[in-house]
């Protein structure tokens, strides 16, 4: 009996090892699947519905201390969404990017912190540039809003105009000639629309922008194409467009950047805020060769995600 008990006895714990060995799999591969399930849950809660977006989840350090202008691009696929940072702390967003580019602005501002909007630009009224506008007006304070007096008839652009009303901030049409006083230490002023010059569209009517910062210039073109350009330099001569840093227009089509108009501006950096893979060959192969003839490296949003560039008043450093 006690050798049978015995073996009994013996399987029996063999039986409960393999018992044992079973839970514990078992144990384990319900620690993996809740471990997905977390994983999945929280990547969901980071990433807009495109996920192709470069979502900031940490500030980017800049090159050095003391005060900065900082520019960043934010990755809004096709579509443009420029956050300006002053050296005194000012805040100003430049276009709201397309429909689901929301979380991808309210993550860059709880990275850097940012609970109002000093100044908000609309530089035209196309969806891939205020389809986002109406969230951020709902949910931040700001403290004035530049926009163009091209009525549009789009949803998109109602909400806009309703969340305008309820936000409360007071609202200027916006032309050449205005300066968009923001911190002592930056000067914004509007190159585009030409005040009383009725342009041919929405786009060549887009708000152009120069912001210099002591010796640094940056020339955000919003979608201007080439006969807005043209404008502008019959308009300002060669000397006043010359800027370090290009946001070219309208998302690096080839109906944009035309020669005269990067020869005037001549910059070192050129900034492209386009949608990977979009349907539209954003930015055309002619107007990057257009760009690398005149010397100027190229940033893209498609292929570098968010672009930061940090000014010290003297020199510009890129962080894509
Ligand atoms: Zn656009």
């Amino acid at each position: 009996m006690m050798h049978r008990d015995g073996r009994a006895d013996g399987a029996q714990m063999r039986a409960t090892n393999k018992q044992k060995a079973r839970l514990m799999l078992e144990a384990l591969l319900l620690v993996l699947l809740i471990a997905a399930v977390i994983v999945t849950g929280v990547r969901g809660t980071l990433c807009p519905p495109n996920s192709s977006y470069e979502i900031l989840t940490s500030a980017v350090t800049p090159p050095k201390d003391g005060p900065l202008l900082t520019v960043t691009l934010l990755d809004v696929g096709q579509g443009d969404a420029i956050l300006l940072q002053s050296p005194n702390g000012r805040t100003m967003l430049i276009d709201a990017g397309p429909e689901d580019a929301f979380d991808a602005i309210r993550a860059a501002l709880r990275v850097y912190e940012i609970k109002q909007l000093d100044a908000v630009v609309a530089t035209h009224p196309h969806a891939d540039h205020i389809g986002s506008m109406a969230d951020v007006l709902k949910r931040y304070p700001v403290g004035a809003f530049f926009t163009t007096d091209v009525p549009e008839t789009t949803i998109v652009y109602e909400q806009m105009l309703r969340a305008l009303q309820r936000n409360g901030c007071p609202v200027y049409n916006t032309a050449s000639g205005m300066e968009i006083v923001w911190d002592d230490a930056v000067s914004v002023k509007v190159l585009n629309p030409i005040a009383g010059e009725p342009a041919e569209d929405a786009n060549n009517a887009s708000i152009g922008l120069r912001v210099c910062y002591g010796s640094t210039r940056f020339l955000l073109a919003a979608d201007l194409e080439s006969a807005g350009e043209r404008r502008l330099l019959d308009t300002y001569g060669n000397d006043r467009l010359r800027a370090d840093v290009l946001k070219v227009g309208h998302h690096g089509s080839d109906t944009s950047s035309c020669k005269a108009f990067l020869d005037a501006v001549h910059p070192s950096c050129a900034i492209i805020s386009d949608g990977r893979n979009n349907a539209y060959g954003h930015p055309h192969p002619d107007v990057l060769n257009r760009l690398q003839a005149i010397g100027a490296s190229v940033y893209r949003t498609d292929t570098d995600g968010v672009i930061t560039l940090f000014s010290d008043g003297d020199t510009i450093t890129i962080v894509p």
